[in-house]
């Protein structure tokens, strides 16, 4: 028996796992896919709530825990993340956007307002094409002087690539070199000047993020920045990648493709969860219960004829999507918490960072023998 299961792995449920794991001995994850944090960008600064339900949450003394929390996790997983929900700072996205964001990872840098700058794309990636970013661009910030670059991965790579592999290419030495030496021999034959500012897709490596961004800001002689757009985005496969080695290092069990299809209740308490794998149905036990399902949009609710239905514990919501009778041991996280939690249809990485925390500050609880209140 576990002292906690945690149905999801999306930010959410990885967050409070490796939280957990301070106080809870045995702790597992079930979960039937990865969470929306893969196609995300990595850039976190979405918060709950519309305009209707007026964000009861951020600027709080827990948002701003939670997230010193989370910086200091990054810093320990060699990935650290800047930023603060007090000042948003401005980034461009691969469309070529600028939205302020709060948290971001050391792979972005703020974009200026003045200035010159040379967004690099790459012939074998379609979902960023440097000239459309340029356009978006230079009307968001009218004073900047942008030019523009395209060069090659590969000498001979005939296909499309994504901007992961691209990422996974961009980790090994010898190809960030040939990047190197085409952008320099076309900013020499197209007179570009030296910019303050280069501009790439989010696929500045993965395991060795570190060593390209060092590699292109000091061959370059300019900081560097990554455009998250399109998925893949490696600012958010790093993430996700470096959460989930982590939790396993941890020894936090992990069920993968395992879809949690109902629950055993007695006196308000859940016993166990039925557990399906390649058709194959189990149980598992556990004591406490956090439930990071990502609402609709991660699997956690369903939409039916007569509103909205929980496919995980099989409980009855209301038509926001929460509990109605939540019971003792249940911590429900992120979306879970209802639909008034959204925005754009998700809750946003905010969120999922405070909700994680305190889904922890409540099991620590209820493991030192009080109750949880969802
Ligand atoms: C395309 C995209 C772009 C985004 N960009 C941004 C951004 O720029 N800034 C920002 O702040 N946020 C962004 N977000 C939102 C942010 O990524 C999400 O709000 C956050 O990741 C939600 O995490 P979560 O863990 O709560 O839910 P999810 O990531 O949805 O995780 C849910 C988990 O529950 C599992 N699950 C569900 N039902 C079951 C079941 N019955 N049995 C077993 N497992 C189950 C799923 O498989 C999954 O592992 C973006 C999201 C998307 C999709």
């Amino acid at each position: 028996m576990y002292d906690v299961v945690i149905v999801g792995r999306g930010l959410t449920g990885l967050l409070s796992a490796i939280w957990s794991k301070k106080f809870a001995e045995k702790v597992a994850v079930v979960a039937q896919g990865t969470g929306k944090v893969v196609q995300s960008t990595g850039l976190f600064d979405i918060t709950p709530g519309n305009e209707e339900t007026e964000n009861p949450f951020i600027k709080t003394d827990v948002a701003e825990k939670a997230v010193a929390k989370f910086k200091e996790l990054m810093k320990q997983l060699d990935y650290p993340y800047q930023g603060s929900l007090e000042k948003p700072v401005p980034v461009v996205t691969g469309a070529g956007f600028v939205k302020y964001t709060t948290l971001y990872p050391e792979t972005i840098t703020p974009v200026p307002s003045t200035g010159h700058v040379v967004i690099v794309g790459f012939e074998e990636i379609a979902d960023f094409q440097p000239a459309y970013v340029k356009g978006n661009l230079q009307t968001e910030r009218p004073e900047l002087n942008i030019d523009t670059i395209k060069v090659r991965l590969g000498e001979k790579s005939l296909r499309t690539l994504t901007q992961n592999d691209a990422a996974r290419l961009l980790d090994r030495k010898e190809i960030r070199n040939g990047v190197i030496k085409q952008i320099k021999s076309q900013m020499a034959e197209k007179n570009i000047e030296q910019p303050r500012l280069f501009i790439f897709p989010a696929s500045l490596g993965i395991a060795n993020w570190r060593e390209a961004v060092q590699d292109f800001h000091e061959a370059l002689g300019t900081p560097v920045t990554e455009a998250p757009g399109m998925p893949p985005n490696a600012t958010a496969i790093r993430l996700e990648e470096k959460l989930t080695k982590e939790a396993i290092r941890l020894g936090i069990r992990f069920y993968l493709d395992t879809e949690v299809t109902g629950s055993t209740i007695e006196d308000n308490k859940v016993v166990s969860l039925t557990i399906k794998n390649n058709s194959k149905v189990n149980t598992l036990k556990g004591a406490n219960f956090i439930i990071a399902g990502g609402g609709v949009l991660g699997g956690g609710l369903t939409v039916t004829a007569k509103g909205l239905k929980d496919s995980i514990l099989g409980l009855d919501v209301d038509e926001f999507g929460r509990y109605k009778v939540c019971p003792e041991n249940v911590i429900p996280a992120g979306a879970t918490l209802g639909t008034k939690m959204l925005k754009f249809g998700i809750t946003g990485g905010i969120f999922s960072i405070q909700s994680g925390y305190e889904s922890c500050l409540k099991l620590e609880e209820s493991l030192a023998g009080g109750i949880i209140h969802a």
